[in-house]
C-alpha cells in the first residue's frame, strides 16, 4: 500500500532517541515485555523505577502500533458507568475499579509532568456529544453517577455545546474536565526515552516467535534468532496480537479505526471550532471522535473498513462526517489520512490473563487505551514487583477464545453497516 495511505499527522519529538534492534541482556532478566506501545512502555518504566531489570521487544518500530497512531484523546473511565461496575463486580472490587477508572487520565498527565516528557498537550476536558434524547438521558445518568463521586464533570445544554464545539446537530452533552488531548506519538516515544534512561532495554524489529519455560525461567526467542531469559513475560500486543500465545488472538476482535486531519485551519475557523481545545466523541452507534492538533488542524476519526485501505476514497465517510458537523470546512484540504487497529472484547472490558505462572497478557483497550493502558501498565509493574494480585484492578481471567472467532469480524463488519444506516436515519 502506498505510504500516503497511512500518513499520520503526529510527529516525532526532537528528543526521540534512535532505538536499535540489538540488545545486550545476558543472565536472567526480571521481565521481558513483548510489545512497545503504551502498555508495554508504561509497564517497563514503572517496573524499572521499582528496581526490576526489563527488556522491551517490539516487532516493528516504537510508535508504529496503535499507541503512535491514535486520536490522542486522554479519557478517564471505562465503557461502563460507576453504578454498573459496582453492580457487576460487587461493592469492594467495583468501587476500587471505579477509583482506578477515574484515575486513568491523571496517570498520563502525572507522568508527563513528573518525567518531564516533551509532549504537546491540552487538559481542558472531553465532551460526549448527544444527538438524540436517548443519548442525552444517558449523559445525565453518567453525570449524576460521576458527580456523586466528586468528579469534575458537567452537563451541557444545546447552547453550551454549540459554543464549545462550533458543531451542528447536537442537543446537548457531557463535559468531563478530567480529560485532555496529547500528541500520542510524542507520548509513546517519550515514554520509551525515559524508560530507556531508567535502564530499560528497548529493541525494535524483534518479533517474538517463541516462549518456553525451563527450570522455572521463561525463554523468549525472536525471529532474528535471539534468546532471552526472564522470570516474567508480559504480552502487551493488544490488537496486533499474533499467534505467539495460542488462543490469545481469538479472545479479541481487532477493528480498524481511520482518521483524517485537515490543513491547519485559518484563524477565523480555528476561533469558532473547539475554541477551548476539548476532545469530542459523539453518541452515534458508530462513533466519530475529533479534536484540534497542536498545529491547528482538525483531526477526526471513526471506524473504517476491515480490509486494508487502497485509496483516499476509503476515508470518504469521515470527510462527509466532518462537513456534516462543520459545513464551513467543505473547502478545506484533507492533508493526512491514516489508520490503526483497536481491540474489542465481547464484554467491552480489558482482559488480564496469567495462563502460567509469570506469563502475563493484557488485551482489549476498547479504543480507549491512552489513559487505560498507561494506568494498567503502572499497576502491572506493581504486580510484577510485589506478586500481589490485588494491585491489578481487574481480576486475572482464563483465556476464553470467542466462539466462531474466524467469522466474528465479518459479523462486526455487517453490524457496522447496519448501525451506520441507523445513524443516518437519526441525523
Ligand atoms: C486510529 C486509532 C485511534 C484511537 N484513538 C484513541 C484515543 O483517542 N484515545 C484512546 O484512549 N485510545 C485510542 N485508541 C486506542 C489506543 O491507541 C490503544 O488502546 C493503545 O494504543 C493500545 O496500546 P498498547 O500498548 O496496548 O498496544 P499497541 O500500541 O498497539 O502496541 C502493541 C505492539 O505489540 C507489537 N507486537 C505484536 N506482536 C508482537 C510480537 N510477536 N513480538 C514483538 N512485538 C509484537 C506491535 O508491533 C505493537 O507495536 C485509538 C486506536 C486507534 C488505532
Amino acid at each position: 500500500m502506498p505510504a500516503a495511505f497511512s500518513d499520520p499527522v503526529w510527529r516525532k519529538p526532537q528528543t526521540a532517541p534512535a532505538f536499535r534492534s540489538a540488545f545486550s541482556a545476558d543472565g536472567t532478566l526480571d521481565v521481558v515485555i513483548v510489545g512497545g506501545g503504551i502498555m508495554g512502555l508504561s509497564t517497563a518504566l514503572h517496573a524499572a523505577r521499582a528496581g526490576l531489570s526489563v527488556q522491551v521487544l517490539d516487532a516493528g518500530a516504537i510508535g508504529q502500533g496503535a499507541s503512535g497512531l491514535n486520536g490522542g484523546q486522554v479519557i478517564p473511565g471505562l465503557k461502563y458507568d460507576p453504578d454498573w461496575l459496582v453492580g457487576h463486580f460487587g461493592k469492594e472490587r467495583g468501587e476500587a475499579l471505579v477509583e482506578f477508572a477515574a484515575s486513568t487520565a491523571d496517570t498520563v498527565f502525572d507522568v508527563i509532568r513528573d518525567e518531564k516528557l516533551a509532549v504537546p498537550f491540552t487538559r481542558n476536558g472531553w465532551i460526549q456529544a448527544a444527538h438524540t434524547e436517548t443519548a442525552l438521558k444517558a449523559a445525565a445518568n453518567r453525570d449524576r453517577q460521576w458527580r456523586a463521586r466528586g468528579a469534575d464533570v458537567e452537563l451541557l445544554d444545546q447552547a453550551e455545546i454549540s459554543a464549545m464545539t462550533g458543531a451542528r446537530g447536537y442537543l446537548g452533552g457531557w463535559l468531563d474536565r478530567r480529560a485532555g488531548v496529547i500528541d500520542p506519538l510524542s507520548y509513546t516515544l517519550e515514554l520509551a526515552r525515559v524508560a530507556s534512561t531508567a535502564g530499560v532495554g528497548i529493541a525494535e524489529q524483534q518479533r517474538v516467535v517463541g516462549l518456553g519455560r525451563e527450570a522455572g525461567v521463561w525463554r523468549v526467542s525472536t525471529q532474528g534468532g535471539a534468546d532471552l531469559r526472564a522470570k516474567s513475560v508480559v504480552l502487551a500486543t493488544n490488537a496486533y496480537t499474533d499467534g505467539l500465545l495460542p488462543g490469545l488472538a481469538q479472545t479479541i476482535v481487532p477493528l480498524h479505526s481511520f482518521q483524517i486531519a485537515t490543513a491547519p485551519l485559518p484563524a477565523d475557523l480555528a476561533a469558532s471550532i473547539l475554541p477551548g481545545g476539548q476532545a469530542v466523541s459523539d453518541s452515534r452507534r458508530i462513533l466519530i471522535y475529533y479534536r484540534k492538533s497542536a498545529d491547528g488542524r482538525l483531526v477526526l476519526g471513526g471506524r473504517g473498513r476491515m480490509a486494508l485501505p487502497s485509496s483516499a476514497a476509503d476515508w470518504a465517510h469521515l470527510e462527509r462526517a466532518l462537513v456534516r458537523l462543520y459545513p464551513a470546512l467543505a473547502g478545506i484540504a484533507i492533508e493526512k489520512r491514516w489508520f490503526g487497529r483497536v481491540a474489542l472484547t465481547p464484554d467491552h472490558l480489558p482482559h488480564l490473563h496469567e495462563p502460567e505462572k509469570g506469563l502475563l497478557a493484557v488485551v482489549g483497550c476498547q479504543g480507549r487505551g491512552v489513559g487505560l493502558m498507561s494506568a494498567l501498565g503502572r499497576r502491572m509493574a506493581n504486580y510484577l514487583a510485589s506478586g500481589d494480585a490485588r494491585q491489578l484492578p481487574f481480576p486475572l481471567s482464563p483465556l476464553r477464545p470467542i466462539p466462531f472467532h474466524a467469522f466474528r469480524q465479518v459479523g462486526v463488519a455487517a453490524a457496522i453497516t447496519w448501525y451506520r444506516m441507523l445513524d443516518a436515519f437519526e441525523r
